[in-house]
Formats: C-alpha cells, structure tokens, sequence
C-alpha cells in the first residue's frame, strides 16, 4: 500500500478542524498542514447569529479547539493564508505567500461564501454580510449604535440577525423577496408560524418585495429603496440572501464541479488523492440515495469526519439524516430530511402554544420532520428515519401514543 506522509486540508472552518482531529484519532502520524485564510483557529460559525452576535457568549466560545488541544495535534496551522492553486500532477498546493505544501492526500474544506447583492448602493459600508468572526465582530459593534435594522433575505440567517437585533432593541424590518420565509428550507405552515412569531416579537415583515437601490440620506442613515419607488430609511442593512460553495480551487484545479465539489458520499472526488468535505461538496448522500449539497454544522463535522478516514484508505461510510436547527428568541427550529416536495403534515402537539412537531410523510414513510421546541421528538424521529420504520398517521398525532412506541414498528 501506498504510504501517506503529508495530509494538506484547504480550510480551517468547521470541517477541516474536524478532518484534523479524525487524522490524528485515527492515528495518522505524518504531517498534517491546515491550510485557512481567516485569522482563527478553527471554529463554529452557528453562534455568530446567535449568542456571539448578542454579545452573550464570547467569540473563543466558537473554537472547535483551545490552544492547548490545538497544539497537541501537531498540525501546522497555515493561518490567514489562502491556498491559490492546486497542481494535480506533482500534488502540490500554492499559498499566496509564495509557499508550496506537497501531499499524499489533499482535503478541500473550503466552505461556502455569501452571495452578494449587486445593486446601486450595495457598496455602502452601511450594507453588509454575516458568514466569519470578523463580520460577526464589525457586526455587532454596529449594532450597538444602530436603532433602525433592515434585514435583507428571510432565510435562517437574516431571521436569526431579526431576532438577535430586537433582543438587542433595535427596530427591525425583514425584506423578502419570495412570498414567504424560508422558503427554501421550509413548508408553508412553517413558514407562516415563524412569520406571526417574529411580528409578535416586532419585526416588520414585509413580503413579495423586491429592492432597487441602497441610497444614503443627508443625516447619515440609508434609504433602502423598493420597487415601486418606497423606501425604508434604517442606520444598517444586512444581506442574508444565501450562500455559494467555494469551489474556485476545485474548478480551477479540474476537479468535477457542479453546485459544489461532487463526491461520494465520504468525500471521495474524481482524483484519489484529493477528497472533499462540508458545505463544499455536492456529495452522494447515502440516506437520501441523491446528491445533496448541505449548508449545515452537522454535515461538516460528520462528513469531515468521514472523508479524514476516507482518506487514510479506512472503510468508512455516511449516511446520515440531514439534519438541520435555527434558535430565533425561545424557538429552537429542528428539521431532518430535504424532502423534494412537502406533503400535507401531521402535527403532534399544539402549534399555537409553539411546541409541537410537524411529520412529513411519503406513503407511510417519514419524508422530513420538522419540530419547534420538541426536541425529544426530533431524536425520536431521527431513529425511525434511520431505522425506515413504517409510521401510521393516527399514531404520529396522537398524544396519548408515546413517539418511542413507534420504533417497535
Ligand atoms: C452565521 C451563521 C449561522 C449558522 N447557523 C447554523 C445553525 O444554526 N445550524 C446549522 O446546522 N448550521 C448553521 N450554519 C451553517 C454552518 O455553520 C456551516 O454549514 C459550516 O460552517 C460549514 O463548515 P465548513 O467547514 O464546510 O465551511 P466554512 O465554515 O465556510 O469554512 C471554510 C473555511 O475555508 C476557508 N477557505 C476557503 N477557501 C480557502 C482557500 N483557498 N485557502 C484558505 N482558506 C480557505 C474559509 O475562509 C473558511 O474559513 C450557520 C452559518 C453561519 C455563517
């Protein structure tokens, strides 16, 4: 067998501080280099719309690592470098400080960036994004001093900014362009509950709306101008209208590229030395029997995990639920599965009192599963998922049946 002496990981996000950690579990002895353009050991980015951004927890609370565990991995940290090119054929990976790191075996853990707004305007510092420490950082200072919030994009990110901001006080207005939240991610009902939630909480929702241009007014603040000639005038905006995975090295390094970097399931891509992991990878998921491309914590610990074995030559397999949370105020969001079309869901529990859980079936399968403040359900429905455990409707909604009883089938 081949031996590996130099592991090279582009990426010291979520993922490949998973994919070093699983090297040297499983007993990896060579050299590992991380390779990561942020200024950061690896960290977890859910709190930086959350607790972070509120000024609750601190930002080393993020870490995947303190120093101390860092450093007894014995991995080279190549911190705020970017690896520039990757050449294929003497397997070699250039820095942009003029290095050239060689591997046996190459991980690309690059992630994801926002998408970006091009309209006039949108350059304005007032105008801005959420994806690292840094934004997370210049976010919240602005906060502090801002009064007036326009959120940009009703997905998960922009309803968490919505949230975190009317804790913080300040007034906040959600500009939607679909006529519904989340409406990638999420079933009308749903999306209609997290729509009275945040009016209850004093967000102006507004949806079907489109935006024309960002426009500074004389005292400093910005008008956000809408089609149709309205404008909001708000101190700060911020953009959460998606995200796009960062495949720049992949494509140019001829790697198979679709909507991310397409792999097996463990990360595998079409070159035996080079794997993938995490929001980068269009992969195989062995649950769904499809490619998926996930933005989510739990595929980026678990796919690194994986593709770390994987590229050792272990025999490793993923075959997870997708599984997905949010916390906006006192909901906690929980959802398995990426269903490709929502059925008519059977509720268990009381969706007034915001607790109760909503069961998306195909046939007498269980398709997609999203609870609000149920988290007990989730783990239950998570193992009939896994398990494919045939459901009956009238069981799933009633709540003299224990949700446990279910999994004898
Ligand atoms: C604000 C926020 C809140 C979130 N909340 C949740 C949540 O509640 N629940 C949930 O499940 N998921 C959540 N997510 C999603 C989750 O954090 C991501 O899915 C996860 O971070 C993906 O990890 P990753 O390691 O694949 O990519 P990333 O975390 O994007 O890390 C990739 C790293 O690679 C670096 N990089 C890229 N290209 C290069 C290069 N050429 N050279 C060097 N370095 C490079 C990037 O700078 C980055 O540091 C949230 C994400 C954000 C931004």
């Amino acid at each position: 067998m081949e031996t590996i002496e130099s592991i090279v990981i582009v990426g010291a996000g979520q993922a490949g501080g998973w994919v070093a950690k699983t090297l040297r579990a499983e007993g990896f002895r060579g050299h590992v280099h991380l390779v990561g353009e942020e200024d950061h050991l690896p960290y977890e980015r859910p709190p930086l719309s959350k607790a972070v951004l509120t000024g609750d927890a601190g930002d080393e609370s993020t870490y995947l690592f303190d120093a101390p565990a860092f450093d007894a991995l014995q991995v080279t940290l190549h911190r705020g470098l970017r690896a520039e090119s990757v050449d294929r054929e003497t397997r070699t990976v250039a820095l942009d400080n003029g290095e050239r790191l060689s591997y046996d075996r190459l991980v690309l853990a690059t992630g994801s960036r926002v998408r970006r707004l091009d309209l006039p305007g949108s350059d304005l510092p007032a105008v801005t994004y959420l994806r690292d420490l840094a934004d997370c950082t210049s976010l919240r200072e602005k906060l502090s001093t801002a009064h007036r919030l326009a959120v940009v994009g009703g997905g998960w990110i922009g309803l968490e900014v919505a949230a975190s901001a009317r804790k913080l006080g300040l007034e906040v207005t959600v500009l939607e362009a679909a006529d519904r939240l989340c409406a990638r991610a999420l079933p009308p009902r749903l999306s209609d509950f997290l729509a009275a939630r945040h009016r209850a909480h004093g967000v102006d929702v507004r949806l079907g709306v489109g935006i024309e241009s960002f426009r500074p007014t004389p005292d400093g603040a910005l008008d956000v101008v809408l089609a149709g000639g309205d404008a909001i005038t708000v101190d700060l905006v911020v953009v959460g209208i998606g995200v796009i995975p960062e495949t720049t090295l992949a494509q140019a390094a001829g790697l198979d590229v679709d909507n991310g970097v397409v792999t097996d399931a463990v990360g595998r891509t079409v070159d035996p030395h080079v794997f993938a992991c995490g929001d980068v990878t269009n992969h195989h998921s062995g649950f769904l029997g499809r490619r998926v491309r996930l933005e989510s914590w739990a595929n980026a610990q678990n796919q690194g995990i994986a593709a770390a074995r994987a590229a050792l030559g272990i025999d490793t397999d993923y075959a997870d639920v997708p599984w997905f949370w949010s916390d906006q105020y006192d909901l906690n969001v929980q959802m398995l599965g990426v269903p490709e079309r929502w059925s008519e869901p059977v509720i268990r529990g009381d969706m007034e009192a915001g607790a109760f859980t909503a069961f998306y079936l195909d046939g007498d399968m269980l398709d997609a599963v999203v609870a609000v403040n149920s988290a007990r359900d989730i783990a239950v429905a998570r193992r009939l998922m896994e398990r494919r455990i045939r459901v009956n409707a009238g069981r799933l909604a009633d709540p003299g049946v224990k949700l446990q009883s279910l999994l004898k089938g």
